[in-house]
């Protein structure tokens, strides 16, 4: 499976009631965030709480937030590998030679 099939396919289980661009766009932001909450409660149980850190749980947490993210790519009509696509080129910009920590103070005038 590709990039871009991944985002075909999951747009395939969208609701129906998100009927718009906007909808979607704003119910993919929203649930990215909701889902990296949910992310970020397993790793906090694992860290404060004594638990075993629930791998498995933590894998389908990371799925849904892929879901959400291609859900606000498809909002904005751009293929989920373009979004990806655009990290990496962004990154190797910023650290052409791996990771400095200057360089993730310094950014360069339009570096976001
Ligand atoms: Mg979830």
């Amino acid at each position: 499976m590709t990039i871009n099939e991944y985002q075909k396919l999951a747009m395939t289980t969208l609701s129906p009631s998100v009927s718009t661009r906007k909808d979607a766009l704003i119910n993919g932001v929203m649930g990215l965030c909701g889902e990296a909450g949910e992310a970020i409660d397993i790793v906090k149980k694992w860290l404060a709480q004594g638990h075993e850190l629930d791998k498995e749980h933590l894998i389908k947490e990371l799925g849904d937030v892929a879901w959400y993210l291609a859900e606000t790519a498809a909002a904005l009509d751009v293929p989920l590998e373009d979004v990806l696509q655009t990290n990496i080129d962004k990154l190797k910009k910023r650290y052409p030679d791996g990771f400095e920590t200057e360089r993730s103070q310094v950014r360069l005038s339009g570096d976001i």
